[in-house]
């Protein structure tokens, strides 16, 4: 009798357990489950002037996945921007399983200052994870991400576009860490998110005190992670916003958060060899290829100029593969990119 009684309260403080969602909180966000709320992540002034970061937290009345949508990490691309606005009245967390975690603007100084690349710190934000809580101000932003946003996910898509010079056609990255599990989610996720172009990203640093990059901080964290590209040139093109928006919501279906269908690339193209094309110096960029085009070994990719005129440089296609994005304005520093030619692999890669 007594172990009947046992069994019978753990059966019933289980599903409680089950039932009962915790309210979640995401910087100075509270939503109780089955309710959405909206406010901000605090940066306060430090080395250099804080900002406060947009957030919605939309908690489902059911446990289940936590998705972080991660927008505006690069303020000058506002096709994720957009998309998340259009995104969050369509979310109805009473009818959800599990919760989304939506940063509409990730770096506010970069979207308010229309700066391409970098913040006001001269730092790119995609190049600071995990961040630091006394750095200046890209870090801190990259910590309180990491922080509340990474941590308190289990999944992860970041949003960008081509930046507001770069003229891009979509595609998504499948980051491979050699973690099976973790590498698995990542590729259904980006197959779920709908692009057809994947580049398999076998590059990024396994350092968890380096991870950079927003998606790999979550990867190397254990979470599944994608990085997404639809649109760019500062644009807000209907396609693009779209894309944006279909992909978040058929990962959330994908994952069971949505009584919805997930959409799948059906034919996938997979991308096995990527070379970001950078300035050998600083001058003036003029691009002689467009985004979707193919070329060849040895294509020029544009010409490099002083500001007179004269010739420094002509860029070549390293090997023949298509152009995902080129930099489309002439403004170019040394070091920085122009253009991202990529080859599609033979056959599907594993794991
Ligand atoms: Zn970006």
């Amino acid at each position: 009798m007594k172990r009947q009684l046992a069994v019978l309260l753990w059966i019933l403080s289980s599903t409680a357990a089950l039932t009962a969602q915790k309210p979640l909180s995401v910087g100075g966000v509270t939503a109780a489950p089955g309710q959405k709320a909206s406010g901000w992540i605090e940066i306060p002034d430090a080395a250099d002037p804080g900002t406060r970061i947009p957030v919605s937290v939309v908690h489902g009345a059911r446990p289940g996945p936590v998705l972080a949508l991660v927008a505006g990490t690069h303020g000058y691309e506002y096709t994720s921007i957009l998309a998340l606005q259009r995104l969050l009245p369509r979310l109805d967390p009473g009818r959800m399983s599990g919760s989304a975690i939506l940063v509409h603007m990730a770096c506010p100084p970069t979207f308010y200052g229309r700066r391409i690349y970098y913040g006001p710190d001269g730092k790119n934000l995609n190049r600071m994870y995990p961040g630091k809580a006394d750095g200046t101000i890209s870090e801190r932003i990259a910590h309180a991400i990491t922080k509340e946003v990474i941590d308190k996910a289990t999944h992860v898509a970041d949003m960008h576009c081509g930046d507001g010079n770069e003229s891009l056609r979509p595609y998504s990255y499948w980051m491979v860490s050699g973690n099976e599990v973790v590498d698995a989610g990542s590729k259904e996720m980006a197959l779920a998110f709908g692009l057809d172009h994947i580049v398999i990203d076998r590059e990024r640093p396994s350092d968890p005190e380096r991870t950079l990059y927003t998606s790999n901080t979550a990867v190397r964290r254990g979470k599944p992670a994608i990085t997404v590209e639809s649109g760019g040139m500062g644009l807000t093109d209907e396609a693009s916003v779209r894309a944006q928006e279909a992909g978040a919501l058929s990962v959330m279906a994908h994952l069971g958060m949505l009584e919805a269908p997930s959409v799948r690339v059906e034919r996938p193209l997979w991308i096995d060899r990527a070379q970001v094309i950078t300035a050998p110096a600083t001058g003036v960029w003029q691009p002689a290829v467009e985004k979707m085009q193919s070329v060849a070994t040895g294509t020029l990719l544009g010409r490099l100029t002083d500001p007179f005129g004269n010739l420094l440089h002509e860029l070549r296609a390293p090997f023949s593969g298509e152009v995902l994005y080129v930099v489309a304005t002439p403004p170019a520093s040394a070091g920085e990119p122009l253009a991202f030619v990529a080859r599609l692999a033979e056959s599907e890669p594993r794991p």
